[in-house]
């Protein structure tokens, strides 16, 4: 690749319900979103060579340097996001209606992919004043929670880190434990001792 920054501001961003209550939607869906340039790619003299049409989901890739005659490659995605997108239009149209369905008790897994420095923490956590997806689907599902009546709901929290094959649990107090991944009929792939809190709150679970 003649240029890798141009091509790290790519992010993909899979989400899954097993089943959803949205008959229009499907199980798993592949959305990308790209980041900005940063001052140092625009200053480094770097060009964007993505074109993205997100009315189509459509995004395509000139190659920039050699290969005049070389056609534009395209791929189609559920949905992609340019970088005039912002975090609360991704959460309203991509992750609230997931976590809607977690709430009706469908398994949901939101899962960020990209090369480092493309936006996948900017995108998951965010900042205080553009929270991500992770702060939004706290305030969702809490929210939710103080709205409902006839129905009773147990959160609990993990919080792990899975680095080149080696997987530590971010919530022990011993943080040189390496846990083993792990399969059983009737739960499926699971983190032996892995540590789980009950949370009641935002609060809470942030702590
Ligand atoms: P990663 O976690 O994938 O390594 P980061 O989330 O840390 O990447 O993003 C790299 C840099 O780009 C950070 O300075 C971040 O603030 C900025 N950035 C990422 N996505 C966006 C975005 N959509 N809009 C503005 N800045 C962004
Ligand atoms: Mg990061």
């Amino acid at each position: 690749m003649a240029n890798s920054s141009e091509f790290g501001s790519q992010l993909s961003i899979g989400s899954n319900a097993s089943r959803t209550s949205n008959s229009k939607s499907e199980s798993v869906k592949v959305i990308v979103r790209c980041r900005p340039m940063s001052d140092k790619e625009v200053k480094g003299g770097h060009k964007q060579i993505i074109d993205m049409y997100c009315d189509r989901g459509v995004i395509q890739i000139h190659k920039s340097s050699t290969g005049e005659d070389e056609s534009p490659k395209i791929f189609t995605f559920d949905a992609v996001y340019d970088w005039n997108s912002n975090q609360t239009d991704l959460y309203e149209e991509i992750f609230r209606p997931l976590v809607d369905s977690v709430l009706e008790g469908f398994n949901g897994t939101v899962f960020a992919y990209g090369q480092t420095g493309t936006g996948k923490t900017f995108t998951m956590e965010g900042s205080a004043d553009k929270p991500g997806i992770i702060p939004n689907s706290f305030e969702q599902i809490f929210n939710c929670i103080a709205r409902s009546h006839n129905q009773q709901y147990l959160v609990r929290s993990s919080y792990l880190e899975i680095y080149q094959e080696e997987v530590r649990d971010l919530l022990s107090k011993d943080q040189s434990l390496r846990l083993e991944l792990k399969e059983r009929p009737d739960i499926g792939v699971y983190v032996k001792d892995l540590s789980s809190f009950v949370c009641k709150s935002i609060k809470e679970i942030e702590h």
